[in-house]
């Protein structure tokens, strides 16, 4: 009788310890909810839509353009009045002539902050862009991006990710409380914890590759994030990896997985 109240709690621990693995996992919408009536990737709407499905976070790209404008838009070109132009070398007054597929014209940062700041709980994930910036442009687009989130008093709703290391460095010197993180997958999560960054955001098969990073990463207090993840089969995977973050163009379905995880 005894063994079997023993087995009975280690049974209820083990099933608890594996819910609450499950339960931590949060969705960051992809260029924010975009696979929905009314939206598009990077919009305004999209940013809404993922307040309303009641999502940790929304990710969006933001550029700094020729006349140092900051712009929300993923590509590094776009295609007006039939001639294509880099964001990068391009004015915004030039590029907000662009529409997107929901008919909004491309959003300026400016706007995407107005917009979380009516947004009560969501967090935004902004992308530092940078496909040929000087080392000088990248330093600048990096203080616009901070002096304006601080100036909108926005500074805990957002966090930093960057493919270019020096940007996610001077993020991280610019504001020593930001939450950064380096989406490249070429660093260990101890050369990440070394450079005072606060989490890597990994693609899938980065992850595959070194299964034990998001251990090692939760050992080091660092924060996990997995891109671009949309199958079933792959987000029930790194729900049962305990990542923290999954980034998804599906937030719907994701949401649905962790309700029934919840339940269960
Ligand atoms: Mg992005």
């Amino acid at each position: 009788m005894r063994i079997f109240h023993i087995l009975t709690i280690c049974l209820f621990t083990f099933c608890s310890s594996i819910s609450a693995t499950l339960a931590q996992t949060q969705t960051i919408a992809h260029r924010g909810y975009w696979q929905t009536e009314g939206s598009a990737q990077n919009s305004l709407a999209s940013l809404q839509a993922a307040e309303r499905l009641g999502l940790f976070g929304a990710e969006c790209d933001v550029y700094l353009c020729a006349d140092g404008e900051l712009m929300v838009f993923h590509d590094p070109t776009v295609t007006i009045d039939g001639q294509e132009k880099r964001i990068e070398e391009t004015s915004s007054s030039v590029l907000k002539t662009f529409t997107l597929k929901n008919g909004e014209t491309m959003p300026t940062f400016d706007q995407y902050l107005q917009t979380l700041k009516a947004c009560p709980t969501i967090r935004l994930i902004i992308e530092l862009k940078s496909q040929s910036l000087s080392e000088k442009q990248q330093t600048e687009l990096a203080q616009k991006i901070l002096h304006k989130v601080q100036q909108a008093g926005l500074s805990d709703r957002v966090e930093y990710i960057a493919f270019n290391l020096r940007l996610c460095q001077e993020v991280h010197r610019l504001d020593p409380e930001a939450q950064v993180a380096y989406l490249n997958g070429d660093l260990s999560p101890q050369q990440i914890k070394a450079l005072g960054l606060t989490g890597l955001d990994y693609h899938i098969d980065i992850y595959k590759a070194h299964p034990q990073w998001i251990r090692e990463a939760r050992e080091l207090g660092l924060k996990s994030n997995v891109w671009t993840v949309n199958q079933p089969e792959d987000l029930q995977y790194f729900l049962e990896q305990g990542v923290d973050y999954i980034t998804t163009d599906r937030p719907d379905l994701l949401q649905s997985m962790l309700q029934e995880t919840s339940v269960r």
